[in-house]
């Protein structure tokens, strides 16, 4: 008998396959990285820090429910100073600091959850969500789902909203992987998703999801959770080799990627 259960999240599955149009710039060896190697000093060093868009993500959701838990500050001409303190961000890189700081100015200025019906929020660093058990068939397996807020819209929709930053483009999957959990964890709501980029101020239409494009979505997660173990019993127990199943790509991703510092290839990519 098994003891754990595989698992599978948004994240797994975009190490497995980039989004649409991102195709030429997508190396399996991260996934090798942080999956099989992570428990190795240098690698594991890498993964115990927030990269500074890691740690702009992390703060950016913070910057939203600070405001929101002290609607005063909206209204306060040092608003954003107060915000700012308590985020720390003097202890941060000049990057994080700027980019945050543009955050919460960009939300003092257009609160966009001011006047909505929050159902939960999130402050960013209470760690792993709880997984979701899933029986699909006879396989159960554990979904992770960590929801940044829940809005519930004037038509009685919850409406799972994600915050962004940065310029990549919202992945569509990471909608419907929302859309899959909340069909386990809210099973009588209608349910969309959406998502709003707290630094370029863009947001998307709402995404919905019927049963039938939720099932696909589901069988799709079956097969990545169930890849990837197969992908960790073959390496650990040298049946094939590292390299086969995580072949290195490099490319301008090398420039941006986490692993750039330690990776062999990386110098192909940047030259
Ligand atoms: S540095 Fe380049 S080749 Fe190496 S893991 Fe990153 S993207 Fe892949």
């Amino acid at each position: 008998m098994k003891k754990y259960l595989d698992f599978v999240s948004y994240n797994l599955w975009s190490l497995f396959s980039p989004p649409v149009g991102m195709e030429n710039f997508h190396c399996h060896r991260k996934r090798g990285y942080t999956k099989v190697r992570k428990k190795e000093p240098q690698v594991q060093a890498i993964l115990s820090q927030n990269t500074p868009s890691q740690q702009i993500g992390l703060l950016a959701q913070a910057v939203v429910y600070e405001f929101h838990h002290n609607h005063e500050l909206l209204n306060s001409p040092n608003g954003t100073e107060e915000v700012a303190k308590i985020l720390n961000l003097e202890r941060e890189i000049d990057e994080v600091r700027q980019r945050v700081t543009q955050i919460i100015n960009n939300y003092y200025s257009n609160p966009v959850l001011v006047g909505k019906n929050i159902h939960k929020i999130m402050r960013g660093d209470e760690g792993f969500p709880q997984p979701i058990l899933i029986h699909h068939g006879n396989y159960q397996f554990n979904l992770f789902a960590a929801m940044d807020c829940i809005i519930i819209e004037p038509d009685g929709r919850y409406n799972i909203l994600d915050f962004k930053t940065g310029t990549s483009d919202f992945d569509r999957r990471q909608a419907l992987v929302y859309l899959l959990a909340a069909r386990y964890l809210y099973p009588n709501q209608k349910v969309v998703a959406s998502f709003y980029n707290l630094e370029t101020q863009q947001e998307s239409e709402f995404i919905e999801a019927g049963d039938i494009q939720l099932d696909a979505v589901e069988a799709e997660l079956v097969k990545i959770a169930k890849k990837h173990q197969e992908e960790l019993y073959k390496v650990r127990r040298k049946l094939v080799k590292f390299e086969d199943i995580y072949p290195e790509s490099p490319g301008i991703q090398c420039k941006a990627c986490d692993f750039n510092s330690i990776c062999e290839f990386a110098r192909l990519g940047v030259s």
